[in-house]
């Protein structure tokens, strides 16, 4: 039988291995961390097995879409440490940031055509996913992508889950096999060769290496071409403050998170969805990390498969029952189901049923109708999406449950149902930070009814799921959140 892992492995391309060649490359695309890493362990295996130094390259260009302050700094303040990490674990580590548009066109290719093979990280959707798909014909040499996105590989499935409940089955029958075959804590202990990789200095001279720009990243970030009015946000995206932010969790929070996740003042969720996007912290370690504070008594044996059920399985406590199906089921799913759609973002993919009813609806009145700046400068007449929206803008997160009320109610204020979509991936992806991701379109289509089924039909939503604010304001605790973020008085 196959070990579990080899569904992790995607052959890109049938080159030959490059006996000349001087090291094994591994881009860091992803999983910006040298822990817990399947894609970096496989890149050490291969050094040790063709007994070639390990290159690892982590870039970071100016064009790519949404670029702005928020989402440079908290690459670079990851990249910075990963630098210190190279440096004290003697690793050849080389990053690169690239000071203006196209500046760092060829550098990948010249990396690689000393490279006697490569691996990345594999990853289903936004440029990652087109640089896998474009990159594998044009080296020569073999070109592997590695999932280390999740706990259930990502060749495990067949086909597009269409409901969470379809991935749970698929996921209780996978977890324990797919949790007993962890990935390395250290992945780079196991490095056989030691050698130092000397890149050409012509090549250093076209692609300075990013090491002095990382010691002042304000200074840099402002004299880079992107979107300046996206400040950064107020964290850290370094792995450190991922672990922080992880270990507050599990003290504080865990033990109320099904209570209280949805409570915007209670602030009861782990808030890791940033560092988990930029891949400073794996799922594994996380899911551990909470398994680890299952009741006395509790072991894996308590597990027990349910149909697909979302209790039941993990057994124990019940918040962390709760927990682990967000983190694995619904963080998975999204993951899984672009992994299998290439149309992940695009109207076309919702099922037949949402289809249907749209086009019953699209052309019912709408009371409220904004444009995008109306939407991003929080200008609607509803105090609580104004608030969620602020909270996006401001802080570069927004809280769980009001992220769903914010989506839907874009779908009742807009003309039709592909505006409301645009603008949706347009506000998400450009101010959040966890955004760019495949639960980004989780979330965004599951809006529009995507894992999701049919509910009463009414006006504007036909048979979509509805939600309003003043419900929301009846279901959860908001006054804290609206006295900080609604009318934007704490903000101007
Ligand atoms: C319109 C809309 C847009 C969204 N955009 C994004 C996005 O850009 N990036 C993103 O990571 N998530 C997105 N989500 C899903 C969800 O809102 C966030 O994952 C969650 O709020 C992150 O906060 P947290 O880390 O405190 O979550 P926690 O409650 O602490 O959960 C831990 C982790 O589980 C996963 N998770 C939790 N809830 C969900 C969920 N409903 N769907 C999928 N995964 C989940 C996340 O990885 C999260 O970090 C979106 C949801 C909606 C409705």
């Amino acid at each position: 039988m196959k070990n579990i892992n080899s569904y992790r492995k995607f052959k890109r391309n049938d080159k030959e291995v490059n006996p000349e060649g001087e090291y094994i490359l591994y881009w860091m695309q992803v999983n910006r961390r040298f822990q817990y890493n399947y894609a970096l362990e496989y890149a050490v295996a291969l050094s040790n097995k063709y007994e070639k130094p390990l290159l690892i390259y982590e870039g970071l260009n100016v064009d790519y879409p949404w670029a702005s302050d928020r989402l440079h700094t908290f690459i670079m303040q990851g990249m910075k440490e990963n630098l210190d990490y190279a440096r004290q674990h003697n690793l050849n580590y080389y990053s690169y940031l690239e000071p203006e548009p196209k500046a760092g066109n060829g550098l990948f290719y010249k990396l690689a055509d000393h490279a006697a093979a490569i691996v990345s990280d594999e990853y289903p959707v936004f440029i990652i996913r087109t640089h896998n798909e474009k990159v594998a014909d044009k080296v020569d040499v073999p070109y592997v992508t590695i999932d280390s996105n999740g706990i259930i590989p990502l060749g495990i499935t067949d086909k597009d889950p269409y409901s969470a409940y379809l991935f749970r089955k698929v996921m209780q029958e996978h977890f324990l096999e797919a949790y007993t075959h962890p990935p390395r804590q250290n992945p780079v202990d196991d490095l056989e060769i030691q050698e130092n990789v000397e890149l050409p200095d012509a090549f250093l001279k076209k692609y300075p290496p990013a090491d002095e720009k990382l010691e002042n990243i304000e200074q840099t970030v402002s004299e880079l071409a992107i979107d300046h009015s996206v400040k950064p946000a107020d964290s850290d995206g370094t792995r450190q403050a991922a672990l922080g932010k992880l270990g507050h969790f599990v003290a504080h929070n865990l033990h109320q998170y099904d209570d209280k996740r949805n409570d915007p003042d209670a602030k009861a969720s782990s808030g890791l969805s940033p560092w988990l996007h930029f891949g400073k912290i794996s799922e594994y370690e996380i899911v551990k990390t909470v398994l680890d504070h299952q009741p006395e008594g509790w072991d894996l044996d308590s597990i027990t498969p349910n149909n697909g059920k979302n209790s039941g399985f993990f057994n124990g406590d019940p918040n962390i029952e709760s927990f682990l199906d967000e983190v694995i089921t619904w963080r998975e799913v999204g993951f899984h189901y672009a992994h299998h759609r290439p149309d992940y973002d695009q109207f076309e993919s919702l099922p037949n049923w949402v289809k249907k009813t749209t086009s019953k609806h699209e052309g019912d009145e709408r009371e409220w109708i904004y444009s995008l700046e109306e939407f991003e400068q929080s200008q609607t007449h509803d105090e609580i999406w104004n608030a969620a929206q602020t909270e996006l803008r401001e802080t570069g997160v927004m809280h769980n449950y009001l992220r769903m009320l914010w989506g839907k109610k874009i779908i009742e204020w807009t003309p039709d149902y592909r505006t409301a979509l645009d603008y949706m991936i347009e506000l998400n992806n450009k101010y959040a930070l966890d955004g760019r991701d495949p639960n980004s379109y989780s979330g965004i289509f599951w809006c529009f009814g995507r894992f999701d089924r049919a509910w009463q039909e009414r006006p504007i939503f036909g048979k979509l799921r509805y939600m309003t604010s003043d419900s929301t304001r009846k279901k959860v605790k908001l006054k804290q959140y609206l006295d900080k973020f609604g009318n934007q008085k704490s903000l101007l």
